[in-house]
């Protein structure tokens, strides 16, 4: 595999609303994108450092894969997961299956931002959530 770069940084939190100044005062820019994921039951606002994004991610229910996390890490947020940005999700991900990782995701989908996105299992890569993400053609 051969990511260009980490494409984002992956932070569950409790509340936009509440952590949104705190990462305009540590990036010192303004959230450039507020979108919500439905099928991933997520809000998330977005924030740049350079070419790194960092995506704030908030649970717009309790069955949201965030929400659990959030309660796992006793109710606080935290780094959730890191995504890399290559070329081709589809081929990275039969890269990453030929190499005998667990994959999440059997085929790429749409994310935030429409980049066509997959996750490997954090039990094959060292406890990482890690994401696989193609920017949109
Ligand atoms: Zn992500």
């Amino acid at each position: 595999m051969k990511p260009t770069h980490i494409e984002h940084l992956g932070i569950a939190v409790t509340s936009l609303a509440d952590t949104m100044p705190f990462f305009e005062f540590l990036t010192g820019g303004k959230c450039y994108n507020i979108e919500e994921v439905a099928d991933q039951k997520v809000k998330t606002a977005f924030f740049k450092v350079g070419e790194v994004k960092i995506e704030l991610l908030e649970p717009t229910c309790p069955e949201s894969t965030i929400a659990k996390f959030i309660e796992k890490n006793g109710g606080r947020g935290g780094i959730h997961h890191i995504a890399f940005n290559v070329e081709n999700t589809a081929a990275a991900l039969a890269e990453a299956e030929a190499a005998g990782l667990q994959l999440i995701d059997k085929a790429p989908r749409k994310g935030a931002e429409n980049l066509m996105i997959a996750f490997l299992h954090p039990k094959s890569t060292c406890g990482v959530l890690t994401e696989l993400c193609q920017q949109p053609k």
